[in-house]
């Protein structure tokens, strides 16, 4: 497990973890949609400031609401893969993990992959990488971490840490909704208050 970690921080390294720039911009990113309510409120808070973001959809969600993607779509928001049932690349064969993200592809139509739980193995890697761009995150706003999640220090260390060409990782899932919309909106205000502005990330 240890190898298969350092290899992971290894190709983490040569993919995409900030986009960097000399100008105030963040690149918003939300994983793990689309799903109804949380998602509308997602869209409702970045419209306010005419932020745009990448969402890391998956497969099976985009699936079940074609319609959550077509208004992704409409907004002008940047649409990228997050595998089709969220396998873990850890622990499943590599052509089965590929397959996955191969059966997403043929939903979402982008060469953009984050790999759930930011894990990869080497073989993975390999088969995927001339087709994909891998995208990381170089700050975590923790609205996932569930029982670890306290919104005051998630605000503090968003605040302390952000820098321009970041790229920030949220959710916009039902099991996380209620930690995004706390701290969503506050990070957004705070963000438009420093004069960033939030872009989806290109091809
Ligand atoms: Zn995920």
């Amino acid at each position: 497990m240890i190898y298969k970690r350092i290899i992971n921080k290894l190709i983490q390294q040569v993919e995409i973890r900030t986009i960097p720039t000399k100008e105030k911009v963040v690149y918003l990113t939300f994983d793990d949609g689309p799903e109804k309510g949380i998602l509308d409120f997602v869209l409702d808070q970045l419209d306010k400031y005419n932020y745009k973001a990448t969402f890391f959809c998956r497969g099976d969600r985009a699936e079940a609401n074609p319609q959550l993607l077509e208004l992704l779509r409409q907004k002008g928001h940047s649409i990228a893969n997050h595998s089709y049932g969220h396998p873990n690349a850890f622990d499943v064969p590599a052509d089965k993990y590929v397959a996955d993200i191969e059966q997403a592809d043929g939903i979402l139509c982008t060469p953009l992959f984050r790999p759930p739980y930011g894990s990869l193995t080497l073989s993975t890697w390999l088969k995927l990488h001339k087709k994909y761009r891998m995208v990381y995150w170089s700050l975590d706003s923790e609205d996932s971490k569930l029982e670890r999640y306290h919104h005051l220090q998630a605000l503090g260390k968003l605040k302390a840490k952000t820098k321009k060409g970041d790229v920030v990782l949220f959710h916009f899932c039902q099991r996380h909704e209620k930690e995004t919309r706390q701290l969503l909106p506050e990070y957004l205000a705070w963000l438009h208050k420093e004069n960033y502005r939030s872009e989806g990330i290109g091809i």
